[in-house]
């Protein structure tokens, strides 16, 4: 039988470990926390993401815990006007097959552990991956604490700084995007009912920009705040000030200053992303999810691609034999242009849509209130249809 080492226990490791057990593998995987969880509040799903989790057989635990979400509105942050609206029923959902939804981060961690658990994956905690050998036809994974694991195959799905990574393709730490976000939940009983929609809503303004969307079944408002403040250091989840939020987005039009009023607790984080690289393999060793492909959350595709990745590899290794090396290579093949793409396209999402100031504001708010729906769903169908769809931006 072949065994499968995976490194890392997040939303990607934990998928990759699923679609190897489903094809049959031995999987253990190696997560370098005490134990399996994940925190953090909620994260938007596409159909692509939804597609991945049917092949994974967990989609029905995922939808349950769900916000599924009508519509994505796009609005002048300065003047509150709305610029344009993509309805996510109907026509969408027709096209591309699946919902578009947020569901918390926790919510499908503990479902994909659920379907490892069902599936016999071997779950080690506390064992932080070092760096790898490849000693004949095998693998070995060497821990923190001393301890190596040998297998046929390693799959790196240690994050955004990657130990895999950085033994594979070491290019360094990640690059510093000198975005900085800030995030916060209030319960929906306090916005006010004018505000309370099933829709993300994206306020566009000079340099910033501000989302929010219902969480926990409607019963919660997630808050973000992103600014690009050019900061230099990378920061997760530090505390702020709700008077220090208030003053970063004093410009913000009445209505979304109102919820912006009303977050508290607000954590900081300043986001990180790396430029493509064409080679996540060597050997017998392959990295996936923000290990491979690190990405800027402007396209709300990062986990999304993880779980593609996951679902690729597990096709691609189903009948794992002498030619490992070679499947790797395939995956890596299959997988470089499409994630390089939602790299690129979510920066250009940051720095086109949704911070442009002056003219250029101007430019983007004629260009997308002059498209039709038909022409926002072709827009994105290269993306949120899984790949069947050539499309473009
Ligand atoms: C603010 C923000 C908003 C986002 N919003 C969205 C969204 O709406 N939609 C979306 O699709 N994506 C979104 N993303 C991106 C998404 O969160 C990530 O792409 C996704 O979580 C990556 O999963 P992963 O498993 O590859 O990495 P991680 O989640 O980082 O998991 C890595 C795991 O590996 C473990 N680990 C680390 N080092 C080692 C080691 N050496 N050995 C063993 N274990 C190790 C870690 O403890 C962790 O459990 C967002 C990201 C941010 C920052």
């Amino acid at each position: 039988m072949t065994h499968i080492l995976v490194a890392g226990g997040g939303i990607g490791g934990l998928a990759t470990a699923l679609a190897q057990a489903r094809a049959g593998h031995r999987v253990t995987v190696l997560e370098g926390r005490p134990g399996f969880t994940e925190i953090g509040a909620g994260i938007q799903l596409a159909p692509n993401a939804f597609r991945a989790l049917a092949d994974l057989g967990v989609r029905d635990g995922v939808t349950a815990r769900a916000d599924f979400i009508d519509a994505l509105h796009f609005m002048n942050g300065i003047t509150g006007e709305q610029i344009t609206a993509m309805p996510l029923t109907g026509a969408y959902r027709a096209r591309f097959g699946n919902p578009y939804a947020v569901v918390h981060r926790a919510d499908l961690h503990r479902t994909l552990l659920d379907g490892c658990r069902g599936a016999g994956v071997e779950l080690l905690g506390g064992q932080r991956v070092t760096h790898y050998t490849q000693p004949g036809a095998r693998v070995v994974a060497h821990t923190a604490a001393g301890a190596r694991f040998t297998a046929d195959v390693l799959l790196g799905a240690d994050g955004l700084r990657s130990s895999v990574r950085e033994q594979l393709v070491g290019d360094g730490p990640p690059r510093v995007s000198g975005h900085t976000i800030y995030r916060s939940v209030i319960p929906m009983s306090e916005v006010p009912e004018s505000l309370r929609a099933r829709a993300v809503t994206l306020w566009a303004g000079p340099a910033w920009h501000f989302v929010h969307y219902p969480i926990g079944g409607g019963a919660y408002l997630n808050l973000a705040a992103t600014r690009d403040d050019r900061a230099t250091e990378e920061l997760t989840g530090v505390p702020a000030s709700r008077a220090h939020v208030r003053a970063e987005f004093d410009r913000l039009a009445d209505r979304a200053s109102r919820l912006l009023e009303l977050g508290r607790d607000w954590r900081t984080w300043v986001l990180c992303d790396r430029d493509p690289v064409e080679t996540w393999v060597d050997g017998r060793v392959a990295l996936l999810g923000d290990a491979a492909h690190p990405m800027l959350q402007y396209a709300a595709q990062g986990a999304c691609m993880a779980l593609e990745d996951a679902v690729t590899l597990g096709s691609l290794l189903r009948c794992a034999d002498e030619d490992i090396p070679r499947r790797l290579e395939e995956y890596n093949v299959v997988r470089r242009e499409r994630t390089a793409r939602t790299t690129l396209t979510a920066r250009w999402m940051g720095a086109e849509l949704y911070h442009p100031a002056g003219t250029r504001a101007e430019d983007r708010d004629a260009l997308l209130s002059g498209h039709s729906t038909a022409r926002l769903h072709d827009a994105v169908a290269w993306l949120h249809g899984g790949g069947d769809e050539g499309g473009g931006t």
